[in-house]
């Protein structure tokens, strides 16, 4: 979703280049030569660029060896939470640091590979605001990339968007792009929807994937039933969040008129002496779903007036204006 404020339509004439934020919590066995293989990469590059570590807290050595890369390297930008907050903060921090005209975010473990650095901003100026990497060849235990299918499957249908892998951490994008993007709790699993949303081009790129070579992962089985629940959120706040009795209303009206046909046909019938009505479960479905019909619009109502407190012009993503 759009942030309410402050984002520049007309971008400054930025003198960075390339802004690569990379979030982290206790990777301390990989920072040394995933700092190494991106410096590799970009030194071909021969663009300006800076590198942004955001310590999400880390309890091991990490911050230690972030305090010297900086110290060794001008490109090295360090940011440490107080404690541990989570991924999508800390990509929510390094976006915010980003001075870059164009951004790359990727994981800290080396399964994302620095080489695809320069594809991935190729791919961008084919007239795309954001490309998400697609890790085709997957490496990754099973009990992870089945369900993941399923989840790329599913919001890729529910939303429309036509990309293989909506997670995958290694992405770029234009600077305005991050600037505008509001991802808080756990949402930087859906990043292209937002962006989609927003109104930005998504496109994807196949990339390279690595095993993971130390350490282990830091989300659990948990992943799956949280990633559910925000789908839902964000299928919910890109769309209705302007217009929610758009969808409570129509799921009340629908089971009002269900609950009310069940019952005046059991009605009906008992007043033909047809039937008797402590014998028929029908009658307390339909009253029931009567219930649920006042409460659905009853909901989508006080959204509406939830809705009616933000100003009408904000959470729009604008993308000139011409004065
Ligand atoms: N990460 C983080 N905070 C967290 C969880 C993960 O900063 O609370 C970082 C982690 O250090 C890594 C990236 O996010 O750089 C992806 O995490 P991980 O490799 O554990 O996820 P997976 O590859 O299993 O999806
Ligand atoms: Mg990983």
């Amino acid at each position: 979703m759009a942030k309410k404020s402050s984002f520049k339509t007309t971008r400054s004439a930025s003198q960075l280049y390339l802004s690569i934020v990379v979030p982290l919590y206790d990777e301390e066995a990989s920072l040394r030569e995933l700092h190494e293989k991106i410096s590799v990469v970009m030194t071909r590059l021969k663009k300006s660029y800076e590198v942004i570590f955001v310590d999400d807290g880390s309890d091991d050595g990490s911050y230690k060896i972030l305090m010297e890369l900086h110290r060794q390297d001008p490109h090295v930008k360090v940011v440490r939470f107080r404690r541990r907050f989570g991924k999508s903060a800390a990509l929510s921090v390094g976006f915010h640091e980003a001075k870059g005209e164009f951004v790359v975010t990727m994981d800290a473990d080396l399964q994302d590979d620095p080489e695809e650095i320069p594809g991935l901003l190729d791919a961008l100026n084919e007239n795309r605001d954001l490309i998400s990497g697609w890790k085709k060849q997957r490496h990754d235990p099973i009990t992870k990339t089945i369900p993941s299918r399923f989840f790329n499957f599913v919001t890729g249908l529910m939303t429309g968007i036509p990309i293989h892998d909506f997670n995958c951490g290694l992405k770029a994008y234009r600077g305005e792009v991050v600037k505008e993007l509001n991802i808080y709790g756990e949402l930087h699993r859906y990043i292209p929807v937002l962006a989609h949303y927003a109104g930005y081009r998504v496109g994807e790129k196949a990339v390279l994937h690595h095993e993971r070579k130390y350490g282990h992962t830091k989300f659990g089985l948990s992943r799956f039933f949280r990633g559910f629940l925000d789908l839902l959120t964000v299928l919910y706040t890109t769309r209705y969040i302007r217009r929610p009795l758009h969808l409570f209303g129509v799921w009340g009206i629908v089971s009002f008129i269900a609950g009310t046909a069940i019952d005046l046909y059991l009605s009906i019938e008992w007043a033909m002496g047809l039937t008797s009505l402590s014998n028929r479960p029908l009658f307390l479905v339909g009253f029931l779903l009567i219930i649920i019909g006042i409460q659905f619009v009853s909901i989508g109502l006080l959204g509406e007036m939830i809705t009616r407190q933000q100003r009408p012009d904000e959470g729009y993503s604008i993308r000139e204006i011409l004065e």
